[in-house]
């Protein structure tokens, strides 16, 4: 019962969070291309939802968002400008603060829902905040939420397939089961926000809860279309927050938050490596 409650609360705590880019489609942020600082673009504010929701902008009086005026809010001022150049740098972009098309396109892209936390992270691993970790190396985890056959098949085997490309190369070893402690790892499939866009999300050590979104059109194949997410790549992702890597800039890193339809990203880099070496120390 405890547990069902817990549960509970971090699936709400997420929700809270992944809120402020809900009901947006991100194709719509198109007509923005060449927006900056100084200008008023109906629209802005999207932008501005989207850099909170991933680490970059503080919403305060100051950024525009608390204020009802529509105009205060689709205002390009500084802070929405330093937030952009932050963005751009952690994914070497050209730095101009501008909403050029290259940025537009990135934010565009499907994504991870974690949030990238540092904006000043060289270009590589990242923690999280207090370099939470587990202080075990046997984690059992457990899927709990029902849909159907051909989709738990799926996340069974996108899981196992990921579980093992982390277990090379750290000493944890996972294990599915039923849950045994407070801290076993614990895997829902709900809708988060539709196709696109947050693919999936996770916690920070010891929580252990990640969720997958049941709207995107999931493969497990080794070549998926275009329009087919790879749910290997993004378990591989997941997992890597599961036991405690922030997001990476590196594009070949399995911590990079983005993930285009078609694309596989499984294997670890040397930069995911040395994340994972960095908070437990090499096997
Ligand atoms: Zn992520």
């Amino acid at each position: 019962m405890a547990k069902n409650l817990s549960l509970v609360l971090s699936i709400t705590l997420l929700l809270l969070v992944i809120q402020p880019i809900r009901g947006h489609s991100f194709k719509s942020l198109q007509h923005l291309v060449g927006s900056h600082k100084g200008q008023t673009v109906k629209g802005l504010h999207e932008i501005k939802h989207y850099l909170s929701a991933f680490g970059y902008l503080k919403l305060n009086r100051s950024t525009g968002l608390s204020n009802d005026h529509a105009s205060v809010k689709d205002e390009f001022d500084e802070h929405l400008e330093l937030a952009i150049k932050s963005f751009q740098k952690n994914f070497h972009l050209n730095v101009t603060g501008r909403l050029d098309s290259s940025t537009l396109d990135v934010m565009m892209t499907p994504r991870c829902g974690v949030s990238d936390i540092d904006d000043n992270m060289s270009p590589n691993y990242a923690l999280f905040p207090g370099k939470p970790k587990w202080g075990k190396k046997f984690l059992t985890y457990t899927i709990n939420s029902g849909v159907t056959r051909e989709v738990l098949d799926k996340l069974s085997f996108a899981l196992q397939t990921g579980f093992e490309e982390w277990h090379k190369h750290t000493q944890f070893t996972f294990a599915r089961g039923r849950p045994t402690s407070t801290s076993d790892i614990g895997i829902g499939i709900m809708h988060i926000d539709g196709p696109r866009k947050v693919l999936a999300d996770s916690v920070a050590p010891t929580s252990g809860k990640m969720r997958f979104d049941a709207d995107e059109n999931w493969s497990i194949n080794d070549k998926p279309n275009v329009d087919q997410i790879d749910m290997v790549s993004v378990a591989t992702h997941e997992i890597g927050h599961i036991i405690g890597l922030g997001h990476s800039t590196h594009p070949d890193a399995v911590m990079y938050p983005y993930l285009n339809g078609g694309v596989i990203r499984r294997k670890l880099s040397q930069d995911d490596i040395d994340g994972v070496f960095a908070l437990y120390g090499k096997p």
